[in-house]
């Protein structure tokens, strides 16, 4: 989802990753394979190509994550008739957490919509000829039946009928033409479209995910997985952070809070965690699956591994250390007070002399 980076069919995150300048070409094709497959699909299925719809199927045809498919699947097994209001709240469950650029992505919806139209009172158009050519047709054939020695009016229904293919081949050609064309605007859209979404969930600089895609992830994993789900989370903060800025200038820590972020990206997509930015100096690395000790050993090793990268700053290596606290969640909490437990741990590793990672206390 990834935007191409939504959680994975495995119900996992997958990892937030840039859409490289090479991959442009690449992803325009397949935007507009799948645009070229979704248009018939949803024809032939009545379902109305308008912008929401649109992106709900794109995703369902993208793996856009198995609560989206199988909620899709549902309504086109009970053909169930998605009214403006049924796909608007789908799109408003499935990509709220776009918040701000909502308004952004409706205003492209609002393009692929027109072009949707257009392209919806053609395919109107063309069915209506071809079931019009359908029943002449079988008219004809069932006159041919009753009077086979006709031959004046044999001529006559032959006449007609070549006139009616010509006119029903010319419009079915000048659909394929449209649906080209359409296809490739849309196509366009909808990478657009997923740029955004990318850019709603990741953090500009380290590109890691944002807090707002956390909490998303966090509420759909405790739903989907519920009481039995295991999960701990490391907070993580820069020791002395500010000294590095005010010694070094802002440019240089902004250096260094990439260096860590792609120790904390490689230790999450290693283990199918989930690494974010959570404020300036701080991260989580979300961690489904994880008990308490898996998850310190993780953090200690993120530790170490910044503990031991050569910072270099004009020929001189700077050092950089980062503390943590770890928590686990317990059934039926927030988010906040998920993290609230890592973050009176993380005091501790402060107060204590930091560079080091410290487990809640354990539940009384
Ligand atoms: P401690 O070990 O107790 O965490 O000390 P600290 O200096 O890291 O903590 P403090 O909260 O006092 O300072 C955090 C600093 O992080 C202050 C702020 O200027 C800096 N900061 C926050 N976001 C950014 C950023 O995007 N770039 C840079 N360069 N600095 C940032
Ligand atoms: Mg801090
Ligand atoms: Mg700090």
């Amino acid at each position: 989802m990834s935007p191409s980076n939504s959680p994975g069919s495995n119900g996992k995150p997958a990892a937030a990753q840039a859409v490289s300048e090479a991959d442009f070409e690449k992803l325009m094709e397949a935007t507009y394979q799948t645009a070229k497959r979704l248009l018939p699909f949803m024809a032939k299925r009545r379902i109305p190509l308008t912008p929401f719809n649109y992106r709900l199927f794109y995703d369902y045809f993208e793996d856009g994550g198995d609560k989206l498919k199988e909620r899709l699947d549902e309504i086109l097994r009970n053909h169930t008739v998605l009214s403006p209001e049924l796909s608007e709240r789908l799109y408003h469950e499935f990509y709220d957490y776009l918040g701000d650029r909502a308004r952004k992505l409706t205003l492209m919806g609002e393009k692929i919509g027109s072009i949707s139209l257009d392209l919806e009172s053609n395919l109107e158009k063309t069915l209506d000829t071809t079931g019009h050519f359908r029943q002449i047709l079988s008219e004809s054939a069932s006159q041919m039946k009753d009077n086979p020695a006709a031959d004046g009016r044999f001529r006559d229904m032959m006449e007609g009928l070549l006139q009616e293919t010509k006119a029903a081949l010319n419009d079915q050609s000048d659909l394929a033409d449209h649906i080209d064309t359409t296809s490739r605007v849309i196509a366009n859209l909808t990478r657009e479209l997923r740029d955004q979404t990318r850019l709603a969930s990741v953090d500009e600089l380290t590109q890691l995910y944002n807090r707002r895609y956390m909490t998303l992830q966090f509420t759909n994993l405790t739903a989907d997985r519920g009481e039995g789900l295991v999960m701990s989370l490391v907070l993580f903060d820069l020791d002395r952070f500010k000294s590095i800025n005010d010694t070094y200038g802002h440019n240089i820590g902004d250096r260094v809070l990439l260096v860590c972020a792609k120790i904390l990206q490689s230790h999450a997509e290693a283990g199918g965690h989930l690494a974010c930015r959570y404020g300036g100096e701080e991260f989580i690395v979300m961690c489904p699956d994880f008990d308490l000790d898996a998850a310190r050993e993780l953090g200690d090793s993120v530790r170490r591994q910044l503990e031991d990268t050569a910072i270099l700053i004009r020929g001189n290596s700077i050092p950089v250390t980062i503390s943590g606290g770890v928590s686990r969640w317990r059934p039926g909490e927030t988010i906040e007070s998920f993290v609230d437990r890592a973050d009176q741990a993380l005091y501790r590793a402060k107060t204590s002399g930091r560079n080091r990672i410290v487990v809640e206390e354990e539940e009384s």
